[in-house]
């Protein structure tokens, strides 16, 4: 009989359910603000009442335990939230581990959002079957996870694979939300494109826009993608030269840009690194999307429990 799990993903805007099966199934969905009150309500408060209503509205199987991915740097080994750099009031130290047991009664793993992203590729994604993977979600920020082989990279208490946070200009950067200075994060997430097409003027609201009038073939517009683009392959030249990966896998909105992003990015990863380490070296846009961290969640909670 197949077993079935509760994912539960945790971002700064929402949480997002999901009933999960031993093969990496999504079988049911649900989906609530965290910010809709601005945070009064603690984030934690409000998952708990989605778990609650979400379990009590269906008939749910027996679950197995449930698998947390949530956003900040999450301890892994205890479950609790050790830090954040973007403004959720109150969520350093909420103990999501203790908390979510004490109240369902089941076992519980809780794991960082992006580490858990890369692991649902793993499990059931465009990066079935590869043991050393590097995955960047490029959206407000950049989030990372490394798989190095076949295991998730976690570091001594789970924080690993924060790429956001390396210093790709930190002599003469751009200041970064965790106080430090020139983080790769800066550089390569979307909102460094707006900024890059604002500064040359260029009428330019959101990373749509700006995909939209490169594809028309805009010179300028072109001019400034390409100089976000080098950005993201030189950090990524930098993590190859470091893990040797088989695949690195490009997540966020922006991903579904093949010709405009992925395409020249692949070219320029593969470009920047010595011969030997862009031999077989794939770079592939994730598959999952809105799914990835609440299935990876549950993969993490299977290997880990
Ligand atoms: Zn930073």
């Amino acid at each position: 009989m197949s077993k079935t799990y509760l994912g539960v993903d945790i971002g700064g805007t929402a949480v997002k359910l999901g009933l999960v099966d031993d093969t990496g199934r999504v079988l049911r969905r649900a989906e609530r603000s965290v910010s809709f009150d601005g945070y009064k309500t603690p984030i934690l408060d409000t998952v708990q009442t989605a778990i609650r209503d979400f379990l009590g509205s269906h008939d749910v199987p027996k679950l197995e335990g449930i698998g947390v991915s949530a956003t900040g740097q999450i301890d892994s080994r205890r479950g609790v939230v050790a830090g954040t750099c973007g403004n959720f009031p109150g969520w350093i130290g909420v103990d999501i581990k203790g908390t979510l047991e004490r109240e369902f009664g089941l076992p519980l793993t809780v794991a960082n959002d992006a580490n858990c992203m890369v692991l649902g590729e793993v499990w059931v994604g465009a990066a079935k079957g590869y043991t050393d993977v590097i995955g960047v979600t490029l959206g407000t920020g950049v989030g990372g996870g490394i798989i190095t082989g076949g295991r998730l990279l976690e570091g001594a208490r789970g924080l690993g694979g924060e790429l956001g946070h390396f210093r790709l200009h930190a002599l003469d950067g751009v200041a970064c939300t965790c106080g430090a200075i020139g983080c790769y994060e800066r550089y390569a997430a979307t909102t460094a494109l707006v900024r890059g097409a604002q500064k040359m003027g260029l009428d330019a609201p959101d990373g749509r826009a700006i995909f939209e009038a490169a594809a028309a073939g805009n010179a300028r517009t072109l001019a400034v993608l390409n100089d976000w683009i080098s950005e993201i392959a030189q950090g990524l030249a930098g993590l190859v030269h470091i893990f040797n990966p088989q695949l690195i896998l490009i997540g966020g909105g922006v991903s579904a840009q093949q010709e405009l992003l992925i395409d020249p990015l692949a070219a320029q990863v593969c470009k920047s690194v010595m011969p030997a380490f862009a031999e077989g070296l794939e770079i592939k846009a994730a598959a999952l999307q809105n799914d990835a961290g609440l299935v990876g969640a549950v993969y993490y909670f299977r290997e880990n429990q």
